[in-house]
């Protein structure tokens, strides 16, 4: 007997979505859900397509997931086509199988069943669907949650899709983000000859002790929510290749993944007091690409591990560790976000597989969880 949350799985990694790329995703779950008596927004902004669904009135919980995927990568490294799914030994390959059609076919599935089981059920289910997470993530769930907040529509409770399991189905669930900012900084010299040094100011011997400072610093511990801020050097370029010239300019890109004790303004302000200190020549342009968010303890999170307990027989750890995902645009919404999906193991990564016992377990806790807090 086939299983009904596999078989959407499949004919989801069927369809090569390929970041922002839908690629007809969305026409199947929105059939499915139509199909069910939810009612269904289209949201398509610029290349990318949304749309936002709902089922009763009144207190919301919403899924979110997002249908496109990131790039195969080499295809002559996987064992099986990336956008054939198959099963083997008891996974599903494929790529999207964790990261997240699986998820998206366990919401899916799950929804069916509920209202399946409780057609006038008391408050609303809801869907917010994207296909531009994975790239740019301009056109996507940021859209979509600015369209709703404009007319003022409710969301009490989210629940993301995105993997977060680590070893065993549910053992982790992400109640929030750090915040992630990325610097660019040009620090400038003057080109010349090595032989004269007297005659050029080489930015590289300048940009040293600041870079020392920069990676010693201990920007905070973190509390107790959150992992202690920590800052990366990305990229950094100088040189023209010669081994006789003294380079103009220097370029190096830093990232910040940042804890609640600290804010966007005070890391740009520290960091430009040390190139001020430092006697820098310098341009230097912040992209802050997330604030950190957190759902502290609460009707979604006790849901949540309640139903991973029943399901699986033990308790998930909380945790705000990892990237970013498109929960830190939810939460501005005032709800409530809480990610739960698959074993992350194989995202992003060759042979991406999603254990087909998991896969059908997922299904069962998204829908333990709607019966908790939809009643
Ligand atoms: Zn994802």
């Amino acid at each position: 007997m086939t299983c009904p949350v596999i078989e959407l799985a499949q004919q989801l990694i069927k369809h090569p979505s390929v970041s922002p790329d839908d690629q007809g995703c969305q026409d199947i779950l929105i059939q499915r859900l139509r199909h069910t008596g939810f009612t269904i927004e289209r949201m398509p902004f610029g290349d990318t397509l949304n749309f936002w669904a709902y089922h009763g009135t009144g207190t919301t919980f919403a899924f979110a997931g997002h249908t496109d995927v990131v790039p195969a990568g080499d295809t002559s490294k996987w064992q099986t086509p990336p956008f054939d799914p198959v099963i083997r030994d008891g996974m599903l390959y494929g790529r999207g199988a964790a990261d997240m059609k699986g998820s998206l076919a366990a919401m899916v599935v799950a929804a069916e069943r509920f209202v399946e089981a409780n057609p006038d059920h008391p408050g609303r289910l809801a869907f917010l669907i994207t296909s531009d997470e994975e790239a740019s993530a301009t056109n996507g769930t940021v859209k979509v949650v600015e369209t709703l907040m404009s007319r003022h529509e409710r969301l009490d409770y989210c629940l993301v899709g995105e993997p977060s399991s680590h070893q065993r189905l549910g053992d982790i669930i992400k109640n929030g983000r750090r915040g992630s900012l990325t610097a660019s900084l040009t620090i400038h010299g003057i080109q010349g000859h090595v032989a004269y040094p007297q005659l050029a100011d080489n930015p590289i011997h300048h940009s040293l002790p600041f870079l020392q400072e920069l990676v010693n610093i201990q920007w905070d511990n973190g509390n107790e929510f959150f992992p202690a801020t920590s800052m990366q050097i990305a990229n950094i370029q100088a040189g023209t290749g010669s081994n006789n010239v003294i380079p103009g300019k220097l370029w190096v890109q830093f990232n910040f993944r940042f804890s609640t004790e600290l804010t966007d303004t005070e890391i740009r302000q520290r960091v430009e007091d040390m190139l001020k200190k430092h006697n820098l020549k310098y341009d230097i342009d912040w992209w802050l690409s997330g604030q950190p968010f957190l759902t502290c303890k609460g009707e979604l999170v006790d849901a949540v591990v309640d139903s991973i307990e029943q399901c699986c027989g033990y308790k998930p750890e909380i945790s705000t560790s990892g990237g970013t995902s498109d929960g830190r645009f939810i939460a501005k919404m005032g709800a409530q976000v809480v990610e739960l999906g698959p074993i992350n193991a194989t995202i992003h990564k060759v042979n991406e597989g999603i254990s087909v016992s998991d896969l059908q377990k997922l299904s069962l806790i998204y829908q333990r969880i709607m019966e908790q807090l939809i009643k």
